[in-house]
């Protein structure tokens, strides 16, 4: 079989593909390219186009050996398995207000993108930006200005490829790029392998990344409020105004739409993707920065935005710290553990829900990546919560719940999915922060492939 022939056979068939574009840039240029589907970008290629098998290898849906990538990247195993190979983690946020209040949570990814545009560090960022081309969709894009940059703010909630765009690269420039965690893992192992254009990749920014949506949830959302087809959505945004934020969509007919972060989440257990419930990497461990929502109670009191700020790299570490001196981010070390703690359902959910969420695909004889990791301890109460977890996926992704959700106004569902997610999440914290502060990764065996 031609590794194209596998890559759609058994990733893009499989359900598994991650949308990533890593194969569409191995592809002779033309030959290839990510559409949009209702699962998010998927791959599509010319008829008789050939791809080495490096496609094959560096392919995130099907799997990454991540120890041997730890090991490769970064000479060694991580000490904290939550966490990944880190050097340092902050709490901060951009020192300017006007990029904190851009950003998804305290502007730090804008920011530090912008201090590497600007004090030379490379020529161009490559981020995501909403809004491109429709307002409903969101593509990759090369950012060459300090505006740009602060354009492509704020986090985008719908699968969106970006690795598709290196063969775009102007040759010997040097770029800082924004990834999600399974386009970082495949980028790495680009690199590793030689890839020239991956190389002018200098800088790997990333957010902590727990779900994403289908893009039918908005549409969903949409119908929930009786926005009629002919009115067209002019502007969305995820997560306008004051931190947390909230979803804000602007139609023709002048409406404009909102709901809070933590009520618009209701949309999640009907529109999660795939890849959010296969992937193990929460924090965005092959990234050189990796920054997340300060998620406790003295940040969220205080507001304005709060980052976590993790540096995994020497070269990184170094340009956060001057940029810390300097004042452009207002940020203080904290003690990893602690830094965990604001994450531990989202970490859980990652580490020991997407190993056990895998296992029962493969068990049902589904396609299923494989990590070559296995968490221990993983105690049996832990699968029977993820039997309930996976049950409610289920049967929220099928035809007829979507349907009910339209019919539900968000005045009802949006506080009651919070009650309930609540309820859940203390009923469940003991089980699934049990083990959690010591948990590792035992490397396993990968069948060849
Ligand atoms: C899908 C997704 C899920 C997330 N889940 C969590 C979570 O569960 N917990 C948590 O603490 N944080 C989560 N985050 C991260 C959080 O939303 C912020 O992105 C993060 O705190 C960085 O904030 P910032 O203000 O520094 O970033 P900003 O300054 O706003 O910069 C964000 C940068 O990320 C780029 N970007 C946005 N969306 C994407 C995307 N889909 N793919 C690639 N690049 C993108 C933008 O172009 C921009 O350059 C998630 C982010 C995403 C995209
Ligand atoms: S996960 Fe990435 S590399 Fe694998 S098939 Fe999908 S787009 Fe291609």
């Amino acid at each position: 079989m031609s590794i194209v022939e596998k890559l759609l056979r058994e990733v893009v068939g499989g359900g598994i593909c991650t949308g990533c574009g890593a194969c569409v840039a191995l592809a002779p240029v033309g030959h290839a390219r990510m559409t949009d589907s209702p699962l998010g970008p998927r791959p599509e290629f010319a008829a008789g186009v050939v791809l080495p098998d490096l496609a094959w290898q560096v392919c995130p849906g099907k799997g990454v050996d991540y120890a041997a990538l730890y090991r490769a990247h970064f000479g060694q195993l991580p000490e904290n398995w939550l966490l990944g190979c880190h050097r340092r983690v902050r709490t901060g946020h951009s020192g300017f207000e006007e990029i904190r209040q851009a950003g998804a949570s305290g502007g730090v990814i804008s920011h530090t993108l912008i201090y590497l545009l600007e004090s030379g560090l490379v020529d161009a960022a490559i981020v995501v930006r909403q809004g491109v081309p429709t307002p409903l969709q969101a593509r990759v894009v090369i950012a060459r200005t300090r505006d740009e940059i602060l354009a492509a703010a704020q986090s985008v909630y719908i699968p969106v490829s970006t690795l598709d765009i290196l063969p775009r690269l102007e040759p010997h420039q040097r770029y800082a790029m924004v990834c999600l965690p399974d386009q970082a893992a495949a980028l790495r192992q680009l690199q590793l392998a030689g890839h020239a254009v991956a190389q002018q990749i200098k800088f790997v920014l990333g957010p902590y990344t727990g779900t994403a949506l289908y893009p039918a949830a908005i549409t969903c959302f949409l119908r929930s409020r009786r926005v009629p087809k002919d009115d067209a959505v002019t502007s969305l945004k995820w997560r306008a105004g004051e931190w947390p934020g909230y979803l804000e969509i602007r139609t023709a007919a002048g409406r404009v739409l909102t709901s809070k972060k933590i009520y618009y989440n209701f949309l999640i257990p009907f529109f999660v993707t795939q890849n959010s419930l296969q992937s193990m990497d929460f924090t965005n461990e092959f990234c050189d920065l990796s920054v997340g929502d300060a998620w406790s109670p003295r940040f969220e009191a205080l507001g304005g935005g709060h980052s976590v700020i993790t540096t995994r790299t020497q070269v990184m570490e170094a340009v956060i710290n001057e940029m810390c001196h300097d004042k452009l981010l207002l940020a203080e070390p904290v003690d990893a553990a602690e830094s965990l703690a604001m994450h531990g359902h989202m970490l859980d959910f990652k580490k020991r829900g997407s190993y056990i969420r895998n296992r029962l695909r493969r068990a049902l004889g589904r396609a299923a990546p494989d990590y070559g990791l296995r968490p221990d301890p993983l105690p049996k109460a832990r699968w029977a919560v993820e039997f309930v977890v996976s049950f409610l996926f289920l049967v929220g992704g099928t035809r007829v719940a979507r349907k009910i959700l339209e019919w539900l106004p968000e005045s009802i569902i949006g506080p009651l999915f919070n009650r309930l997610r609540l309820l859940w999440k203390g009923w469940s914290k003991p089980v699934k922060r049990k083990g959690l502060g010591t948990l590792t990764m035992v490397p396993v065996a990968r069948p060849a492939k």
